[in-house]
C-alpha cells in the first residue's frame, strides 16, 4: 500500500497516509478541518532499498 504525503496549507500540519490506489485524496485537514490540505510529493527520507523491488517472476518454464 502506498503512502502519502500530505500538508495543509491552513495550519501548517504535516501528514503521512496509506492509501490504496482507489482511495479518494484526503482534501480536509484532521487537524483544523479546513480544505487546505495539498500532496505533497517529494517525500523525505523515503528509500527503496535496491535488492527485491524489482521482482521479476514472470514464469520461465513455469508449469500449470
Ligand atoms: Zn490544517
Amino acid at each position: 500500500m502506498p503512502t502519502y504525503h500530505y500538508r495543509c496549507k491552513n495550519c501548517g500540519y504535516d501528514f503521512t497516509l496509506a492509501q490504496s490506489f482507489s482511495d479518494d485524496p484526503i482534501t480536509v485537514c484532521p487537524q483544523c478541518k479546513q480544505e487546505q490540505v495539498h500532496k505533497v510529493y517529494s517525500v523525505a527520507g523515503v528509500t527503496f532499498k535496491g535488492s527485491g523491488f524489482y521482482h521479476t517472476d514472470s514464469g520461465s518454464g513455469a508449469s500449470h
